[in-house]
């Protein structure tokens, strides 16, 4: 008889989202992205970190004060959209535990993804997000929240 508590496609993809947010350095807000094609094959993942050779060493993580993160950092959005180095994402689904920012929403869209589905969408009351769910709308890319009834998944290296 199979197993019946293996997990499903939407906790597995979701699972790696959350994977690649561990990468991140930033101190406060650890975003990951998984995108992944109809035939549930993963094509690309990202987290939110600064561009290649600007070091975490060099570069502020501050959220305020005359030079902030915000003016150098790649959400994980972007960066899995760029990971894919060009592949065809069109119908693609992309997960991400935070729902994405206006500025993530305009690359999802003009990259053909065509679902996000998000763990948790807390700044829905931000002008970004109000404009990041009206051009995805606009655009007919489907939104989904992710739910499930597991709570964790444990990865063991022992
Ligand atoms: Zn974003």
């Amino acid at each position: 008889m199979k197993r019946q508590d293996y997990i499903s496609w939407d906790e597995y993809f979701m699972g790696v989202a959350l994977l690649a947010a561990k990468r991140s350095k930033d101190p406060n807000t650890q975003v990951g992205a998984c995108i992944v094609d109809c035939n549930n094959i993963i094509l690309s993942t990202g987290y939110n970190g600064f561009p290649y050779g600007c070091s975490d060493d060099d570069y502020p993580w501050d959220r305020e004060g005359d030079d902030t993160k915000y003016n150098y950092v790649v959400h994980a959005e972007l960066n899995a959209i760029l990971n894919a180095r060009g592949r065809d994402l069109k119908d693609a689904r992309i997960y991400v535990d935070l729902f994405p920012c206006n500025q993530c929403a305009k690359a999802i869209i003009q990259s053909g993804i065509s679902e996000v589905v998000y763990l948790y969408d807390k700044y829905a009351d931000t002008a970004e997000t109000v404009a990041s769910k009206k051009m995805l709308t606009s655009a007919g890319v489907k939104l989904r929240h992710f739910t499930t009834d597991r709570s964790v998944i444990e990865l063991k290296f022992n």
